[in-house]
């Protein structure tokens, strides 16, 4: 370890989802001394791939009505500690034709059994309300789901626990846990952007690492733990077809929850048992079969704009020294505080597994708690009272807000983005604020280049202003551009169809044929023109055709920091 630096820290946390965030928070409001880690950006993993919704509880209520209580409380808890993060829409539970009436009867039961407060209502109102409804449904519910926006939550508590003293690592990989005896006493983590190593010493780790869990675990000598990563696919569609979340009233099974998430709205999702949460491909069989489902709740929905597709892996958890596991949607719901001391004898090391986003607070007090008993140490949770930044008016999110906000400026200011409507006053502002020159890192920020052109008309603006905000050459500007241009067509490419392969024609006609990304002027991959005029080969310099081709773009934000500004 000579000439490694090194961090102490009380706690170091493994893992910037909305888990790990969570856990952050609370460890830091705790009083203690806490440090996160995360390999790449805050929510980059599942917590930024999944489908949006803040379960009422009402998914779980006949078959996994342990989940379907937590999710009553911590929906409850959630609107009031983040509500800036939450769009009020409100949720139905519908009877299509393909759905058996009977179980309408248990949902009902159910909800009262587990204190959810559920309303029947009429079609008719139902289809009053949501007039894209499909009119054949024969029974309707009202229930408090709502729409929850993941990257603004994780980096709310982020920079809450930072504000309590918490260091905040992203691209921040752990390569090894360090174990003395019996105890695991901190991690090596490597700089992503750097490439160097930095030892972390901690009197306690705590692994919220989601999918990648039994990985991290691995590296402590622990083996056969029960993580079953489910894959499950989403796309979003064009516009809000509904301004309610809507779920099918039936067993939860495929494509039958439809969230509407700001501007558009999001159907999914699948569920498929995942060897590796690295490699999640999404397939034309899984695109068709949503599109589908997507029939069942919105007749015409095929005829909609598909934006994107993604897939994200649940970290869902069952001990491997139980039975083995056949279907992932038979795995509860619920979490599981993995208590390593108790089960493999290694102290110093918890882990959190299974859960949902809904759940994160829950699920962070539970660890913390852990830990605390562990350590003897009597330190009472906060988080179901204290706000995060960003929520302290207690003003729930609205949609047409960033709308309003920009109308009254609309004469002072460029707009960049016309899709999710930023300015570039706040395109500026964030992009100094994170210190990053990665178009992905604003674009999770911002949500910029998430509307209906995919970044086809802002990206090249943003990547203007990127380099004369950050000074970057025009190599590192090319790249900065490639590297956003890949993440986009990774999810646009299996819905090429109708509207969005015209889109993506317009795009590439952009990006291809006028803006030529594969020789832009600066890329050191193209000859200069005394290297033309001598007629000279530069190696590597000919056009990528296929975007899927192009290659990755490298990061270069500021290395040198290694902690991330909030
Ligand atoms: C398809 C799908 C749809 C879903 N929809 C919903 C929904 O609508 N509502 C809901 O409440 N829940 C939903 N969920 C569940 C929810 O998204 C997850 O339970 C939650 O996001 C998990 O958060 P996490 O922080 O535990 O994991 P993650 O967000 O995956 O965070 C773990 C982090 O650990 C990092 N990591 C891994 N290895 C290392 C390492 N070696 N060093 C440092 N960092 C590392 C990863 O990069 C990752 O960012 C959905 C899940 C899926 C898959």
């Amino acid at each position: 370890m000579r000439g490694v630096p090194a961090l102490r820290a009380d706690v170091l946390v493994i893992g910037g989802g909305a888990t790990g965030a969570g856990v952050a928070w609370d460890a830091a409001l705790r009083g203690f001394d806490v440090v996160l880690v995360e390999r790449g950006d805050l929510a980059e993993g599942t917590s930024g791939r999944f489908h949006g919704l803040l379960h009422s509880g009402g998914r779980y209520v006949v078959k996994d009505p342990v989940a379907a209580e937590e999710c009553v409380v911590e929906n409850a808890i959630l609107r009031y500690v983040i509500p800036d993060c939450i769009e009020d829409t409100g949720g139905l539970f519908v009877s299509t034709p393909d759905d058996d009436l009977a179980y309408a009867d248990r949902f009902l039961e159910g909800c009262r059994k587990t204190q959810l407060p559920a309303e029947e209502i009429s079609v008719a109102e139902a289809l009053r309300r949501e007039p894209r409804l499909n009119p054949g449904i024969r029974r309707a519910f009202i229930v408090p789901d709502a729409s929850i926006d993941a990257w603004k939550t994780v980096w709310s508590f982020a920079r809450g626990a930072a504000g309590h003293g918490a260091r905040i690592l992203t691209y921040h990989r752990v390569t090894d846990l360090h174990r003395s005896g019996d105890s695991v006493t901190g991690a090596r983590v490597r700089n992503e952007l750097t490439g160097e190593d930095l030892e972390i010493e901690a009197r306690f780790v705590l692994n919220a690492s989601g999918a990648w869990a039994a990985q991290i675990l691995h590296m402590a000598g622990i083996e056969d733990v029960g993580v079953v990563p489910g894959k499950g696919i989403m796309i979003a569609m064009n516009h809000r077809l509904v301004n309610t979340v809507i779920n099918r009233c039936t067993m939860p099974a495929d494509g039958d929850i439809l969230v509407p998430v700001r501007t558009v709205s999001v159907i999914g999702t699948t569920d498929i048992h995942s060897a590796d949460p690295d490699e999640i491909p999404v397939t034309q069989a899984e695109v068709d079969q949503m599109l589908d489902d997507g029939e069942r709740l919105v007749p015409g929905f095929r005829d909609a704009r598909a934006l994107r597709v993604w897939a994200g892996v649940r970290p869902l958890f069952q001990d491997a020294r139980a039975d083995e596991v056949k279907d992932t949607r038979d795995v509860s719901r619920t979490h599981a505080v993995v208590d390593h001391r108790e089960r493999d004898g290694v102290d110093g090391l918890l882990t959190m597994s299974g859960g949902k986003l809904t759940t994160l607070r829950l699920m962070a007090q539970d660890l913390v708690d852990a830990m605390c008993s562990q350590l003897g140490e009597q330190r009472p949770c906060r988080t179901r009272e204290e706000r995060p930044p960003g929520n302290e008016d207690g003003e729930a999110y609205r949609l047409g807000s960033r709308l309003r906000r920009r109308e009254s400026t609309l004469q002072d200011e460029q707009l960049i983005c016309e899709c999710e409507l930023i300015g570039r006053n706040r395109l500026e502002e964030a992009m100094r604020r994170r210190g990053t020159t990665n178009l992905d890192d604003i674009r999770r920020s911002l949500r910029l280049g998430m509307g209906p052109c995919q970044g086809g008309f802002c990206i090249y603006r943003a990547t203007g202003i990127l380099h004369s905000v950050d000074r970057l050459d025009g190599a590192e500007a090319a790249a900065s551009l490639r590297g956003f241009l890949q993440e986009r067509w990774k999810g646009v490419w299996p819905i090429l169809y109708g509207d969005q392969l015209r889109q993506a024609c317009l795009d590439d006609w952009i990006f291809q044929g006028l803006l030529d990304v594969g020789h832009l002027p600066g890329d050191a991959k193209v000859p200069d023109d005394d290297q033309r005029a001598r007629g000279e080969q530069v190696a590597g310099g000919e056009a990528h055709a296929d975007p899927a081709q192009v290659p990755e773009g490298g990061r270069q934000a500021d290395a040198a920091a290694a902690e991330v500004n909030l």
